[in-house]
């Protein structure tokens, strides 16, 4: 196509230094022309007069078609795409800034979702291919004068072209060309790959001219935190948010060291005897000013502070003094679940540090369950965390299958695993009992389990009608907020104390048990 021949050629003559700058000297030669023609020398003449200005021309319309032009001293160019980097994003935005407001514009973000593991699955040659193959879509579709580069792997960053104050450009629309464009399959190698895109959008208002790519970069991360595939964006709520969560970044390690973040625990019950099996240590945090705060609003604020390690020994730590405060009373609790992130599970060390500990304790590994998510354990070719989930198998510690049915596990990884048991999602037990569907799939998945020899648990049940049909399925354990909500340690012995006197069996009155 001669929109991408002319973009590709103009990177080019970029790419050998010619930037803007010292190109546009060139614009001298046709004086320079007409000054040896007139010493009649024609042969220089016309090399100068007519080759010289076409090459200025292409260089002129190639930078039109992809992005203003952005002086090559602040701007590098990325080899693979032939896009210029961050930096020109920034630069033309504080143009636009320099406008003193008599120019606006707008910035979007536009990430591959799931970049991060595309070399895993087609290939690093094929990963490469499906980047410049994306970022010469994105050319064809933006307009003259939109400033395009690549942010980093699979993100690109658009400035879109500056308009006067009062007409601003409504971004929504070219974000959902560019969604379309990318968003169509991509043939690579004799197979067909299909990448979804997520947008984020920043226009000025809540955000300054200078700030417009942090807040595209945000909205695009939550683009793909709720929904991948999505356009978002910035709002006045994800900038609370934001600032929430820098506070919280600051305040994590204080949190982890108070103990204003500990493990609250949910039991989880058979559904034959209606005993408990165990109990789930779930992270909460106490904070001083926002009350008490689930993991969805703090665990990606551990990770940005790097500190998921702290957070699993915590978390590590409570559950297992929990376990032996159970066991001084004598309330024979038989497990507990801890959580593990996959960055965590990446620690090469992180079965031994378990194993550590729980001897410390002088608990057997087999009363501590390692719960991980099915998704994770569809990676089976993580060398690292392969390693520990097979040491965690040989130290004897349990292994739950956590969200079963939304991770794509393989059956082999399921017995290659050695996993126990399989936690199936909540999303397929909700309204179990009045939706057959719901039913069909979980009878699916139970006859999965017994055939593998693997033990059953469903999450997230909420009603005495859903706990009932799951044990008429044939479902082992049942866990969810129609059982007990989770709740902090020392709220424990009462439920337990309750639960069992609840679930005792009615004592035989007035017949001769003898
Ligand atoms: P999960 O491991 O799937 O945990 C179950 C989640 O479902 C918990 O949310 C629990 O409160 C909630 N839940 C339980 N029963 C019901 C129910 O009947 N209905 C509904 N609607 N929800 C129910 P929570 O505590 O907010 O935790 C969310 C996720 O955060 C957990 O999902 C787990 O993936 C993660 N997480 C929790 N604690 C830790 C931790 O210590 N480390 C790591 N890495 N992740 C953790
Ligand atoms: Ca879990
Ligand atoms: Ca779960």
């Amino acid at each position: 196509m001669l929109r991408t021949q002319i973009a590709r050629l103009s990177t080019t003559l970029r790419r050998y230094n010619l930037s803007p700058h010292r190109i546009e000297i060139l614009a001298l030669f046709p004086i320079l022309a007409i000054a040896t023609a007139a010493l009649s020398n024609r042969s220089v003449a016309e090399l100068t007069g007519i080759v010289l200005p076409a090459l200025l021309i292409v260089d002129a319309i190639g930078r039109a078609m992809t992005r203003r032009p952005v002086p090559g001293e602040i701007t590098s160019v990325d080899a693979m795409t032939g896009l210029p980097t961050r930096p020109a994003l920034d630069h033309a935005l504080a143009e636009v800034a320099a406008s003193d407001g008599r120019l606006t514009t707008a910035c979007l973000f536009i990430r591959i979702d799931g970049h991060e593991h595309l070399a895993q699955r087609w290939g690093a040659d094929a990963r490469d291919e499906i980047l410049r193959r994306t970022a010469e879509r994105l050319q064809t579709v933006i307009r003259t004068e939109d400033v395009a580069a690549r942010v980093e792997d699979g993100t690109f960053g658009l400035v879109l072209r500056p308009k006067p104050a009062g007409r601003p450009d409504q971004p929504e629309a070219l974000a959902q060309r560019v969604a379309n464009a990318l968003g169509e399959p991509l043939h690579i190698a004799g197979s067909t790959a299909l990448v979804t895109i997520s947008i984020g959008i920043a226009v000025p208002g809540e955000l300054g001219i200078n700030d417009l790519a942090r807040g595209a970069e945000a909205a695009v991360a939550e683009a793909q935190k709720t929904r991948k595939g999505s356009i978002r964006s910035f709002s006045r709520d994800l900038q609370e948010r934001l600032s929430r969560d820098i506070e919280l970044v600051r305040a994590v390690d204080n949190g982890l060291t108070t103990g204003e973040i500990r493990a609250w625990y949910q039991p989880q019950v058979c559904t034959d005897s209606g005993q408990i099996t165990g109990f789930e240590a779930l992270a909460r945090w106490h904070h001083p000013t926002l009350g008490t705060l689930s993991p969805g609003q703090f665990l990606d604020a551990i990770a940005n502070a790097g500190c998921m390690p702290r957070l699993s020994e915590v978390m590590l730590q409570n559950a297992l003094s929990a376990l032996a405060s159970w066991d001084r009373k004598g309330l024979k609790i038989p497990t507990v679940s801890v959580n593990f992130s996959p960055e965590e599970l990446r620690d090469p060390r992180l079965a031994d540090r378990v194993k550590w500990e729980v001897d410390r304790f002088d608990i057997r590994p087999a009363r501590v369950t390692i719960e991980i998510l099915e998704s994770v354990a569809a990676l089976g070719h993580d060398d690292a965390i392969l390693g520990n989930i097979d040491q965690f198998a040989n130290h004897g510690f349990n292994l739950d299958l956590d969200d079963f049915g939304t991770g794509q596990a393989s059956i082999q990884n399921i017995r290659r695993f050695r996993v126990q048991r399989i936690k199936i999602d909540r999303s397929f037990v909700t309204a179990i009992d009045t939706d057959p569907e719901q039913q069909s799939i979980v009878a699916a998945i139970l006859s999965l389990a017994q055939h593998l020899g693997v033990e059953t648990l469903a999450e997230g049940v909420e009603t005495p009608g859903e706990h009932s049909i799951l044990a008429q399925l044939g479902c082992g354990n049942v866990q969810g907020f129609g059982v007990a909500r989770p709740m902090p340690f020392e709220d424990t012995f009462a439920w337990i104390d309750g639960h069992r006197a609840r679930s005792a069996p009615t004592p035989l009155i007035g017949r001769n048990t003898g």
